[in-house]
Order: structure tokens, then sequence, then C-alpha cells
């Protein structure tokens, strides 16, 4: 995961630690490295540069040069640094039950997969997550999210094959979900390949009847800045509560999720890291900063 981002840092981190006494040409000079780094690794322009400001700041702080290992404490302010910009805290879901969390995205980004994988996790934590299908474009969607409640164990909606109106399958999806006693219902919306007014429209309608505790966004991570105009225009649409960033396991880069918080503003609350049901995350700021640093 972000491979190529952890060695080229690596690389910047060695040599700034190798130096006895750090000067300010040697941070400048590291700082500009690492900022060409960051593009490479496809984090947005403006992210990047205010990040490098904001570390730069703190570097060139008399505390820091003075120390006796200033090169670790650079990566130390580096380190503080990233976890901010990843958001700092971890975000918990609104679970205030009967939760409803609606996930929305692109086809192929893995809503479907991560809506198993958060039915699991939640079933795990002890509640009574009950999984609705509501694409009604993709039968194969539905039979997808059929199998994976089975595998996971837990309770799944499918609409009667051939209906077409959303609100009404929300509405006996809402009244099964009484008789099944859950206390969050996950609801999979259609995606498309790529956003169109159709699918902004139907997801609004769905959005204003569900009326959502959480609405995610499934977003694929290796697609990196196209991820986060994604993100920008779903939450235009129906106001995202926070994004749900798969695939970081395929990811060298880490583009999107570097810039995902500062340029939307919204929290990235879970990450998917492999195809199998149990490679899902709460997402923590400061653990992946740790792992980016290596
Ligand atoms: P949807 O069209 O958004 O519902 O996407 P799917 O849930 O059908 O997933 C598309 C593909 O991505 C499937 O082959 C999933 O197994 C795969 N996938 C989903 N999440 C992850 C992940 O975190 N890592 C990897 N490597 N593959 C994933």
């Amino acid at each position: 995961m972000f491979s190529s981002l952890s060695d080229n840092l690596d690389k910047t981190f060695r040599n700034l630690r190798g130096v006895g006494k750090i000067s300010e040409k040697n941070i400048s000079d590291a700082l500009r490295e690492i900022r060409m780094s960051l593009l490479e690794a496809d984090v947005e322009f403006n992210v990047a540069k205010e990040f490098i400001a904001n570390v730069k700041e703190k570097a060139m702080g008399i505390e820091v040069l003075k120390s006796i290992k200033p090169g670790e404490q650079i990566v130390k302010v580096f380190n503080d640094e990233l976890t901010a910009l990843l958001g700092g805290d971890a975000v918990p879901l609104d679970l205030n039950p009967p939760a409803h969390i609606l996930l929305c995205g692109l086809n192929g980004a893995g809503k479907t997969t991560t809506a198993g994988k958060l039915a699991l996790r939640l079933k795990k934590d002890g509640r009574r997550p009950l999984l609705i299908a509501c694409d009604l474009y993709r039968p194969a969607a539905i039979e997808q999210l059929q199998t994976l409640a089975e595998q996971v164990g837990v309770p799944c909606f499918a609409p009667e094959a051939g209906e077409k109106n959303l609100v009404k399958v929300a509405k006996q999806a809402l009244a099964w979900a009484k008789d099944q006693n859950g206390t969050v219902l996950i609801f999979d919306t259609a995606g498309r390949q790529e956003i169109d007014d159709k699918l902004v429209e139907e997801l609004k309608e769905l959005h204003k009847f569900v009326d959502p505790n959480e609405t995610l966004l499934v977003a694929d991570s290796a697609t990196g800045q196209q991820a986060v105009s994604v993100a920008q225009h779903f939450d235009e649409a129906v106001g995202l509560t926070g994004i749900i960033l798969t695939k970081l396991d395929g990811d060298a880069r880490g583009g999107a999720a570097l810039s995902m918080r500062q340029v939307t503003g919204k929290p990235i609350k879970f990450i998917g890291e492999g195809e199998k049901l149990d490679q899902f995350g709460v997402f923590h700021p400061d653990r992946l900063a740790s792992r980016i640093l290596g």
C-alpha cells in the first residue's frame, strides 16, 4: 500500500537523518523532494503546497534545529502533519438505532462488497445489521448482495423483479426491516460508470425518503484525484457524512487518501484493503501516517 510514496519519503528522510548538523538549506531541499513525492503520488496540488508550507513552518522552528536529533524531529513534524491531513482522529459512525446508512458511488468502486464488509463488521460489534438492495438496474448486483448477506449471516431485502420505483422499494424495505428487528439498515444503491443526472436525481429522492444517519461514498483509492472529484459531486448532490476508501491494497500512490479530507472536508471513516470480507476496518489517520512513514 502506497509503496512508491513510502519509498520516496524513506529516501528523503534517510538523507536528513544522516546529516549531523542540520541547516535550513537541508530542510528546504528535503521539503522540495517531499513535495515532488506527494505530487507524484497524485496528491492534489494545493493540498501538497499547503501541507509543505505547514511542515516548513514547524520544521524551521528553533526547537527543531537546536535539538540533538533534528532529522528525527522533522520526521515527527511530518508524521503529525500527515496525521492531521488524513483527518486527525478517527470519526465514528452515527449508529443511533434504527440507523440508516446509505452507500453510494460509481460502479466498480466496491460498493456492494463494502455493504457486506460493513454488515460483518457491525455484526461483530454486536449490532443487528440488515442489508437492503436498491440497485434496480442490475439484477446481478442484487444477487451479489444476497450472496454476501448469506456469507455474513445477515438478513437481506431484495426488491421484486422488474420493480423500477426506488422510493416504493425503500418503503417496502423499511416495513420489512421493522419485522426483522434490525438496528442498522445498510442501503446498497445503484452506481453508474460515471456520474449522470439520472443517477443523481434518483439518489436524491431515495436520500430524502430514507433520511439516513450516514451517507457514505464508496470510492476506489486507486483512482486518485478522480475519487476526490467524485466525492465532491456526490457531496453537492446529497451531502456526504463520510467516505469509505476501497482497494488501498492495490494503490501504490495514495493521492486519494491524502487529498480527500482536505478537499472535501469529509472524513474517511473506513478503508477496504482486499477482496475478502474481513479486509476492512475503521480508518485511523495516525496509523496510516505511520504506515506511510514505514
Ligand atoms: P460495485 O460495483 O461498486 O458494487 O463494486 P463491487 O462490490 O462489485 O466490487 C468491484 C470489484 O472490486 C470486485 O471484484 C471486488 O471484489 C473488488 N473490491 C472491492 N473492495 C476491494 C478492496 O478493498 N480491495 C480489492 N483488492 N478489491 C476490492
